[in-house]
């Protein structure tokens, strides 16, 4: 059978795998059942498995021909502490657990691959198929590369992909560059004097200061950072004083949020700026001011050689590669992955958002329409990456 055969063949068993993990989500660090089904998928097709890394994580490795480059394949498997508000036969079993971020679809196509390379066996080298827990704010890619896995498994270059609904499901981006933020969360405490509130003088008040803080914020995406370079600055959480306790001036108030950039540079330009106002404004009205800057995961940026690589395999599969395609504000921790190595990072079309159900909203649900382009994106990518007639050696 020719590859399109073999994938397609797979397609009602890959389907119904992915509506099975639909249905028993599991939260980042926690996904027993799926990383038992993965592995045992894995073994069966004759992978050599390895478990334990990141706690939940597996990582498949199949080695062919004599070709000495590696490369690692990402899929995350977890799910999101939010219930699934559409009635479908797949529908969650879980109340408060659901995949509304097409991470059971990933893990599917990345099976999926996997099972068609190993009867394909038609390159020469190494592909380890990383399926990382905790993609989901919970930092697996990190605990896995934290605990060897690159050590484990050397790889010469990394790829990863999302879902996008709203392109189609024969559509596919391949873009260079910068394609989503990095994700860090910051706190800043105004510390003063608690007072009366009839009697300001007598103390220093945090909450007036902290509406001027607030305001002056903004200014430092709109006055700071370089027009041309995108960044978002946003205060998420304000906690002081008690809502019916009217009468009492807080001694303390709490601030925190993220800030998002697509580069090194003004990363740590929002690191050293958000700590510079916190600092002036405590000064300003006369307080202390603690500042805590929390890097939690870099930008994603796609490398120009694993780019073009990607690219190549998008254009044997897909009728339509989009080569340019917005960057997106959200983050994903396949970044600590790609971070000391090539990587890229694609977006996989996944068809119209039903009913405007988009990413992380309750209605949300993984289009099996592409499961196969999916399948045929890894196992291309593959076969052309360790292309078997030049041993491995480009
Ligand atoms: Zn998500
Ligand atoms: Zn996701």
């Amino acid at each position: 059978m020719t590859m399109s055969d073999t994938i397609e063949a797979d397609l009602p068993f890959l389907t119904a795998l992915r509506r099975d993990l639909h249905a028993h989500p599991e939260l980042g660090f926690e996904e027993y059942r799926t990383s038992d089904i993965v592995a045992r998928l894995l073994e069966e097709a004759g992978l050599s498995v390895h478990r334990g890394l990141g706690g939940t994580g597996v990582v498949g490795t199949l080695q062919i021909g004599n070709g000495t480059r590696q490369i690692g394949l990402r899929a995350d498997m977890d799910a999101l502490a939010m219930p699934e508000l559409v009635d479908r036969p797949h529908r969650s079993t879980v109340p408060g657990k659901m995949h509304a971020c097409g991470h059971d679809g990933h893990t599917t196509l990345l099976l999926g691959a996997a099972r068609e390379l190993a009867r394909r066996r038609g390159f020469s080298g190494t592909v380890h198929f990383i399926f990382q827990p905790a993609e989901e704010g919970r930092g697996g890619a990190d605990r896995m590369v934290s605990e060897g896995l690159f050590d484990l498994f050397p790889c010469d270059a990394v790829y990863g992909l999302h879902n996008m609904p709203g392109l189609d499901v024969d559509e596919i981006a391949v873009v260079e560059g910068p394609q989503l933020a990095s994700s860090d969360s910051w706190r800043v405490t105004f510390r003063g004097i608690g007072t009366h509130g009839a009697k300001p003088h007598l103390g220093r008040d945090p909450v007036t200061a902290t509406g001027s803080f607030l305001v002056a914020l903004q200014t430092i995406v709109g006055r700071v950072v370089d027009p041309l370079q995108p960044a978002v600055v946003s205060a998420c959480s304000v906690q002081a004083g008690q809502a019916d306790v009217l009468n009492v001036i807080p001694e303390t108030v709490e601030i925190g949020g993220t800030a998002r950039a697509y580069s090194a540079e003004v990363r740590d330009q929002l690191e050293a700026e958000i700590g510079r106002l916190a600092n002036g404004t405590a000064t300003t009205f006369g307080l202390s001011a603690d500042y805590r800057y929390t890097r939690r995961i870099p930008p994603v940026v796609n490398h120009p050689d694993a780019t073009s690589r990607a690219l190549g395999a998008a254009r044997d599969v897909f009728g339509k590669v989009r080569t340019s395609f917005p960057p997106s504000t959200a983050g994903d921790d396949f970044a600590a992955l790609a971070q000391d190595r090539p990587g890229c990072y694609v977006w996989l079309g996944n068809g119209p958002a039903v009913e405007g159900a988009i990413h992380h909203n309750g209605g949300y649900d993984f289009n099996d329409e592409a499961i196969g382009p999916g399948v045929r994106f890894w196992t291309r990518l593959v076969e052309r990456e360790l292309a078997a007639d030049d041993h491995g050696t480009a």
